[in-house]
């Protein structure tokens, strides 16, 4: 599995605003907003372009668009969060939904809702899902995707617990993750430490 921490001193300050338990959903809102730019653009960094001819105002020159299809997948309801800087960088990507709820008896993900755009196999997967603790429904999610044939998937996190890093590396070694900061353990009740509490309570102000 390949894991990078994206490092930048504006992923740093971001991080700390998002992490203050006294920033309000609104403002909770647009950091996440701003540290999932970053995440984004440092996770499509490598994306194949091909040579187009482009007329400006003045002669015709060689430019470069992607040459990718590119498909996002917000896990719900917490991945809504990146969603619209995905696509305000992305503006091409398609877009699926995945929603996991975790059986409070098994603690095991369960997909109550799933609607993908056709022929994942040729496109580059970006599954968004800021909090990968456990790593149970990150995992879940990215075996659905291969499920539905998808080859390169790519999860983008804003905080990733060791924990969750492991056990992504043990069930889907395959998988590619990029997340703004790798912090030190999960609690009792699975929340991740410093972590930045319930991201879909915080973002949704419930
Ligand atoms: N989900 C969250 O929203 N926060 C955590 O700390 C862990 C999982």
């Amino acid at each position: 599995m390949r894991l990078q921490v994206v490092r930048h001193p504006l992923v740093e300050d971001v991080l700390a605003a998002l992490r203050d338990a006294q920033t309000s959903a609104a403002e909770f809102r647009r950091l996440a907003h701003r540290v999932s730019l970053l995440l984004v653009a440092e996770a499509t960094r490598d994306l194949p372009t091909a040579d187009v001819d482009v007329e400006t105002p003045l002669e015709v020159t060689k430019a470069r668009r992607l040459a990718r299809r590119v498909v996002a997948v917000p896990v719900l309801r917490a991945g809504l969060g990146m969603l619209d800087a995905f696509l305000e960088l992305v503006p091409s990507a398609q877009v699926g939904y995945v929603g996991l709820e975790r059986d409070e008896r098994t603690a095991v993900a369960r997909r109550y809702y799933e609607k993908l755009p056709k022929r994942l196999e040729d496109a580059v997967v970006y599954l968004l899902d800021p909090m990968l603790a456990t790593g149970g429904s990150a995992a879940h999610a990215i075996d659905g995707l291969n499920g539905h044939g998808a080859r390169t998937v790519r999860l983008l996190s804003i905080v990733a617990a060791p924990e969750g890093v492991a056990h992504l590396e043990k069930t889907v070694p395959g998988a590619e993750v990029y997340t703004a900061a790798l912090d030190r353990e999960l609690n009792d009740q699975k929340y991740i430490l410093p972590g930045l509490g319930d991201f879909g309570d915080r973002l949704f102000g419930t």
